[in-house]
């Protein structure tokens, strides 16, 4: 019996025959030190409602009730485990909600809570298409206050890349434009069931309450040019814009001899805006 009352994770997946999926980006957390230490990270928990993404055979799901977590709403893709959660549901009366389904089609603002924060181990292969997903909702500041979200390391790094690195990008240029992010841990491969190919990174984003105004469809347009040729000048690389691209960078300020990868978040929000106030040509 482990802290919380409930059988170890172990006897829970042997007794629910839950076969880690490789199609769902299955790598189970058993070690409630560590799912305890992600759920910390999301800060002090009581009187916050959570939405969990992919909760599995419930290690996160515990620690953050275990943690205080007021709720947690938990979205997750494979049916085989809803007994599993069902039983954590029945230890934590009225704190836990069990949602069956996709979570690329669940927006985190219909749970309605006064402060929401994301925590996930998040599926590899849904990974950044969810994070884009939320990065781009059309209200901002978002539902949520923090998100604490586990990636493989390589998109972490994406995630919190600076100018003139390797990993600097549309997703670091995106994310970084909404939110502060702020690299906090790795985690073994060796810490989950079955093991990942990869190291683990847990990353904490908070939401900036005014981002740098500019329409979110104009920035992904500006970087998926200017990074879609990344080592080309930018006088060459945002020609397959319909924008002329020497107006373009002469009314944003930024130099047709520079690289993508050397513009800073402002400077890519300057050329979005200069992109919209522009007349398309072709
Ligand atoms: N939270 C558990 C843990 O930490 O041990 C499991 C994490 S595992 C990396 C990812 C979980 O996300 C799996 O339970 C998987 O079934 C679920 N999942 C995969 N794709 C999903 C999707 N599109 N929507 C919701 N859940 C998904």
């Amino acid at each position: 019996v482990s802290e919380d009352g409930l059988p170890p994770l172990r006897d829970v997946i042997a007794r629910h025959d839950l076969a880690a999926k490789r199609s769902l980006g299955q790598h189970f957390l058993l070690d409630l030190n560590l799912t305890g230490r992600i759920a910390r990270a999301a800060g002090p928990l009581r009187g916050v409602v959570v939405y969990e993404v992919g909760p599995g055979p419930g290690g996160l799901t515990r620690a953050l009730l275990i943690e205080d977590a007021e709720r947690v709403v938990a979205v997750e893709a494979d049916p085989r485990v809803l007994p599993a959660l069902q039983e954590i549901a029945a230890a934590y009366p009225g704190r836990l909600d069990i949602v069956q389904g996709d979570a690329l089609q669940f927006d985190p603002a219909r749970i309605g809570a006064d402060r929401l924060r994301i925590v996930a181990n998040l599926p590899y292969n849904v990974a950044t298409p969810l994070l884009t997903g939320w990065l781009t909702a059309d209200a901002w500041p978002p539902a949520w206050d923090r998100a604490v979200l586990m990636f493989q390391k390589e998109v972490a790094d994406r995630l919190v890349a600076e100018p003139r690195s390797k990993a600097y990008g549309r997703l670091a240029v995106l994310t970084q434009w909404r939110c502060a992010a702020q690299r906090l841990f790795d985690i073994d491969p060796r810490a989950f069931t079955p093991p990942p190919k990869v190291i683990s990174t847990v990353i904490a984003l908070s939401p900036r309450e005014s981002p740098l105004p500019c329409r979110t469809a104009a920035l992904e347009r500006v970087t998926a040019a200017a990074f879609g040729q990344r080592r080309k000048m930018l006088r060459a690389s945002l020609r397959s814009l319909d924008r002329p691209p020497d107006r373009l960078l002469e009314e944003a300020d930024i130099l047709g001899t520079r690289r993508a990868e050397e513009l800073s978040v402002e400077e890519f929000v300057r050329l979005a805006r200069v992109y919209d106030a522009l007349t398309p040509e072709r």
